[in-house]
């Protein structure tokens, strides 16, 4: 049986970049995981940085757009709750369904990959709840 690969759609909402880098590094060491070029086709969506104004309106317009299909991972302390700027992050986001998060600044990539293992482990939940008549 083929082994499934898990999609991954990232949104970076003004990170530092280190945070990215790190999920770069994880997804290119394991083969299970793959990139997804849109939410549409996300089994989990990946968010890093603070949730500047725009990247906020922009990101909650485009999980809405995409039917709030795959469940979002919210990766550093920046995308938890705006450090080291003070405010931001998913705290206080409105509008936005944060399934997990995983704290570190930042995360290690094993961490990162066990995250994402997990959070798509949400989005099968999902779907079977969806197929179930
Ligand atoms: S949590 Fe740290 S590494 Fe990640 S985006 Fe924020 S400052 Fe950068």
């Amino acid at each position: 049986m083929a082994k499934r690969i898990i999609r991954v759609y990232r949104f970076n909402t003004g990170s530092c970049g280190g945070c990215d880098l790190e999920i770069m590094a994880a997804i290119s060491d394991n083969a299970d995981i793959a990139w997804a070029a849109t939410p549409q086709e996300a089994d989990v969506a990946v968010i890093t940085g603070p949730l500047t104004p725009g990247a906020k309106a922009a990101l909650v317009a485009l999980m809405r757009d995409s039917g709030d299909r795959a469940p979002i991972l919210a990766v550093g302390r920046c995308a938890i709750d705006g450090h080291p700027f003070g405010r931001g992050g998913v705290a206080s986001t409105a509008g936005l369904v944060v399934h997990s998060s995983l704290d570190g600044c930042p995360p290690a990539p094993l961490q990162i990959i066990e995250a994402i293992r997990r959070a798509a482990g949400v989005h099968e939940e999902q779907r079977d709840k969806r197929m179930t008549p």
